[in-house]
């Protein structure tokens, strides 16, 4: 067959609607996020097409028995956003809200990331669409096995590496190492990370999110000459990553004037006393009904006088309609995708610093790739070594973005994506198509 002239239209046709940017869902997001970078990715943006399709999605039915005998079916994802680093890693989301845009979005967003903090893996994701607090905890486990079950043509230590997100935790994670191990007949630890400590989990993984917000976000204040000491701070999501890091601030003098989790939001001047706050949320869920804070509008959250903002829920919460409000001069984004583009560009013009997920992050994968070395080696290392190291990736990796940013003369987030899609890129030129 001859080649195709080059006047002949493309052979690859545009992309289906629920693909494309102007889809403003958090794949529609990623998709102008990626727009934004490609003047600046060099002869690496004839690629560029890669980035905007994820490699493969997995969509499975997940029925199982409820405690009153009848049948229930979730529907269960998993997205193989890239793999041209490694293998897949990203977590697993339990919401009712989960979608496959969200899932494919939530996917390329650990693509981006891994490859910032350059840890060697392709980016994926998983979720099911359901309130997993409406279920008994044997209902959750059944529901969990069945899912790692459906999924398991995708997942494996040297395939794809689940990892805790909303709603997922380290017994969710237990019993997805478990159900996969079954299934292949010898024990798999480094299937999942986020596993519990006795079962090949890493010491210091599970504050290691919050480890990581908290040590880009004292190098960008730093950077903007902004104390850490009295600091206001205002905390959206109080579960791993908002609580941890909400405590790591307060610890090293911050002041946690406002927080906000799916119960309702609080306010208290002098500073929340964060170790009470998290001891109730601990015990009833949410940080609703705790007395040592006077309960705020959730509206008015976004506006409360403060100096540094960490979102640390879902995506979209930070959005032309509250981006003009926001009293901070630094956010840092605990949680992925939490503001919209728009919203970028209003928060860019107010020169309020946004340090955004790809980097804020990566501390969990960080330390999930930690574990999953260890349990390769089967030798386990100290918290204070685990610490460390973790402290020293993000700290190279924020360094890289701040200089990449300056030179460029373009936000963190565009820095960092310069930074990330550069290293898929480069890794997906060098392999070459198949075939
Ligand atoms: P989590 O389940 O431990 O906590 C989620 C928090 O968000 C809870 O406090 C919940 O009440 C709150 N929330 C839920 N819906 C809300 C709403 N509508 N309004 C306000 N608050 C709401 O989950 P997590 O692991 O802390 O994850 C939080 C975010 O961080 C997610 O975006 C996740 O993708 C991201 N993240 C998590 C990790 C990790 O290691 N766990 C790593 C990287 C990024």
């Amino acid at each position: 067959m001859s080649p195709n002239p080059r006047s002949t239209p493309p052979l690859t046709h545009a992309l289906p609607s629920y693909l494309q940017a102007d889809n403003l869902g958090p794949w529609g997001i990623f998709l102008q996020q990626v727009d934004r970078v490609t003047p600046y990715l060099g002869p690496l943006a004839r690629w560029v097409e890669t980035l905007k399709r994820p490699k493969r999605a997995l969509i499975v039915d997940v029925p199982i028995h409820l405690d009153d005998g009848t049948v229930a079916h979730f529907e269960g994802y998993r997205v193989h956003h890239n793999t041209s680093r490694g293998p897949g890693k990203g977590g697993v989301r339990f919401h009712q809200d989960v979608t496959l845009s969200e899932v494919m979005a939530l996917s390329a967003w650990m693509s981006v990331k891994n490859a910032a903090v350059n840890v060697p893996y392709g980016g994926a994701k998983g979720g099911i669409r359901v309130d997993p607090l409406k279920l008994s905890r044997g209902e959750l486990e059944r529901m969990t096995r069945r899912y790692t079950s459906e999924i398991g043509i995708l997942i494996g230590p040297s395939k794809d590496i689940p990892a805790p997100d909303v709603n997922t935790n380290e017994q969710v994670m237990a019993w997805m190492m478990d159900t996969y191990s079954m299934n292949q007949g010898t024990t798999a630890t480094g299937v999942v990370t986020g596993k519990p400590i006795d079962l090949g989990g890493s010491l210091g993984r599970r504050e290691a999110t919050g480890r990581g917000v908290y040590t880009v976000g004292v190098e960008a204040a730093h950077h903007i000459g902004l104390k850490i000491e009295g600091a206001r701070l205002a905390v959206q999501g109080f579960g791993n990553v908002g609580g941890i890091a909400a405590k790591l601030f307060a610890e090293a003098g911050a002041r946690v004037v406002a927080v906000q989790d799916h119960g309702g939001s609080l306010y208290r001047e002098a500073g929340l006393d964060v170790p009470a706050l998290l001891a109730h949320v601990q015990e009833s869920g949410s940080v609703a009904g705790f007395p040592g804070g006077e309960k705020i509008e959730d509206n008015a959250f976004w506006g409360v006088d403060c100096d540094i903002l960490i979102p640390a829920a879902l995506e979209q919460q930070i959005t032309e309609a509250n981006a003009g409000r926001i009293t901070a001069r630094l956010i840092i984004e605990g949680a992925n995708g939490p503001t919209t583009p728009a919203a970028d560009d209003i928060l860019q013009d107010r020169n309020v610093l946004v340090v955004p997920d790809v980097i804020a992050n990566a501390g969990g994968v960080t330390v999930s790739y930690f574990e999953w070395v260890q349990d390769f080696s089967s030798f386990f290392w100290t918290e204070d070594e685990i610490n460390a190291r973790l402290v020293k990736v993000m700290k190279e990796a924020f360094a890289t973005v701040w200089q990449v940013a300056h030179e460029n003369k373009v936000t963190l987030r565009t820095a960092t994506f310069i930074v990330g899609c550069q290293r898929i890129l480069r890794a997906r030129e060098m392999r070459g198509l198949y075939p």
